[in-house]
């Protein structure tokens, strides 16, 4: 099954690199930029969390160390915290840069486009605010025609139905014959202590 979700994933990352490409002159992410990866929630189905794994133990001991203990800091203050949403730095970020970069989620392959989700409601990615993607073209939270046409661009940018819901929609399982699982934040999908969870998983860091 995991099989199938990596020719998934192969048939979407076809897919970003050319919207990627169609937005390029507003595009301003590089590697050690990472600042998608800090303070959000990062969805992850089961089959990403199984394939992120995969990734995971790939990696060197001293750095699978740093990751559980990232891990553990934040399920620590996800414990104590008493607001609605928690959100958290990804524990798979390190020094800027995604150390499982190969076998990062869905999510985290849409970051830096410009989405258009339900309602036709477009979502400017929020770095804009930061100078980073889409800023040179952004006056007043909205796109401004003149500043396209100053940067010598013929088109406007373009929002793409990339929006995490309709990726892990189950018509892409049907087509692709896997299962994505059960939905839940990124961090309640990593155990670091098999025993006091009483289950062996392969989730275990
Ligand atoms: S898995 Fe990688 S790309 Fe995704 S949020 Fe974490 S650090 Fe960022
Ligand atoms: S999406 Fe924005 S924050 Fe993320 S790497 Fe690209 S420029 Fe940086």
């Amino acid at each position: 099954m995991l099989e199938n979700y990596v020719t998934y994933l192969n048939f979407l990352s076809g897919k970003f690199e050319k919207f990627f490409e169609k937005q390029k002159p507003f595009i301003f992410c590089k590697k050690g930029c990472g600042k998608c990866c800090k303070n959000a929630e990062f969805p992850y189905t089961q089959i990403e969390a199984e394939y992120l794994m995969l990734g995971v133990w790939q990696l060197d001991n001293d750095t699978k160390k740093i990751i559980a203990d990232n891990v553990q800091k934040i399920k620590q203050q996800k414990a104590e915290f008493k607001g609605e949403v928690f959100k958290y730095d990804c524990p798979f970020l390190i020094n800027d840069v995604c150390v499982v970069y190969n076998f990062r989620g869905i999510v985290c392959r849409s970051f830096g486009l410009m989405t258009v989700g339900k309602n036709d409601k477009i979502k400017v990615p929020f770095c804009y605010k930061e100078g980073l993607n889409y800023s040179n073209v952004m006056v007043d939270k909205k796109i401004s025609p003149e500043k396209v046409k100053a940067l010598g661009v013929e088109e406007e940018p373009a929002a793409f139905n990339v929006s995490y819901d309709f990726l892990t929609d189950p018509d892409f399982e049907r087509g692709f014959n896997f299962t994505f699982g059960e939905k839940k934040p990124l961090i309640d999908w990593l155990i670091l202590n098999p025993e006091e969870n009483n289950e062996q998983s392969q989730n275990n860091i």
